[in-house]
């Protein structure tokens, strides 16, 4: 493994532009279930019945009922050492940017600037009927909460079935195409579009390096340096490596 994150700490500190995709396996470690752990959470609410947008058009208080138990988890949750990595890279001047697909602002609680949030977040709720938006803080103290037009009120988070919106697809696509290096953290790669990002990125002629605790459908087809191991622990010695390296 020593070899392996020396292999990645020097292909970092070579590359001009290293771009990071992260998944919800980076947040775990902050106590917020991934859609593979085996937890209550997933084997209570099946993600692909409750987290379709059809789903939140037709039984909005339904899905309500999973929002709120997930909103309980994100709520108290931290940046773990795997987010403050990412961030001191940032800071080092070694890392454009972080295209996430989580929605739980971790990376930029763990001081990242440049954060692309592929599937939208949970800071603000919109209503489905007359567009109007709010910021969580005002609206959660009444669950599930209400537009002042009474419809019940949707996170902005991209649900399944539904269109990712555009400037995060346009601004990870051009930061796939520019970077030299894509570091991928804690993502299964399963969930479409955004698992499209590192074949771009690697077609457009980037190294990919992996961080997982286990081989992925990616690691096979486009990964070059497969760390592996949980993120906490493996970026925390990333980061190590490469500041070693700057003297
Ligand atoms: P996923 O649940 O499909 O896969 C998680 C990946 O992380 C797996 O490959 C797993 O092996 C790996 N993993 C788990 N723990 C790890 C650790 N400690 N260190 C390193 N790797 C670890 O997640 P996904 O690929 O991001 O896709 C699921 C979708 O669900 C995403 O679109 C995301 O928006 C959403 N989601 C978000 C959150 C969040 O915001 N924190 C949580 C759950 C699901």
């Amino acid at each position: 493994m020593k070899k392996e994150i020396r292999e990645a700490a020097r292909i970092i500190r070579r590359s001009t532009k290293t771009a990071a995709l992260t998944g919800a396996g980076i947040s775990v470690e902050s106590g917020i279930p991934d859609f593979r752990s085996r937890c209550g959470l997933w084997e209570r609410f099946d993600p692909m019945e409750y987290g379709t947008i059809e789903a939140f058009r037709t039984h909005p208080e339904k899905v309500w009922a999973m929002l709120e138990v997930m909103w309980s988890i994100m709520e108290p949750a931290r940046p773990n050492a795997a987010h403050k990595g990412l961030a001191r890279l940032e800071e080092l001047g070694l890392l454009e940017g972080i295209i996430t697909q989580n929605i739980d602002n971790l990376h930029q609680a763990a001081g990242s600037k440049r954060v692309i949030e592929y599937h939208g977040n949970c800071r603000t709720l919109s209503c489905l009927s007359c567009g109007r938006q709010y910021r969580a803080a005002d609206v959660s103290q009444q669950l599930p909460p209400k537009c002042t037009c009474g419809k019940i009120l949707k996170p902005d988070v991209v649900f399944f079935g539904e269109a990712i919106p555009a400037q995060p697809v346009i601004e990870s696509q051009a930061l796939a195409h520019a970077c030299q290096v894509l570091l991928v953290v804690g993502t299964s790669a399963t969930v479409a579009p955004a698992n499209a990002i590192p074949r771009i990125a690697q077609m457009s002629g980037a190294q990919i390096i992996e961080v997982n605790i286990t081989p992925t459908l990616l690691t096979p087809l486009v990964t070059e340096v497969f760390l592996h191991g949980k993120a906490t622990e493996v970026v925390t010695a990333l980061v190590n490596e490469v500041e070693k390296t700057m003297g």
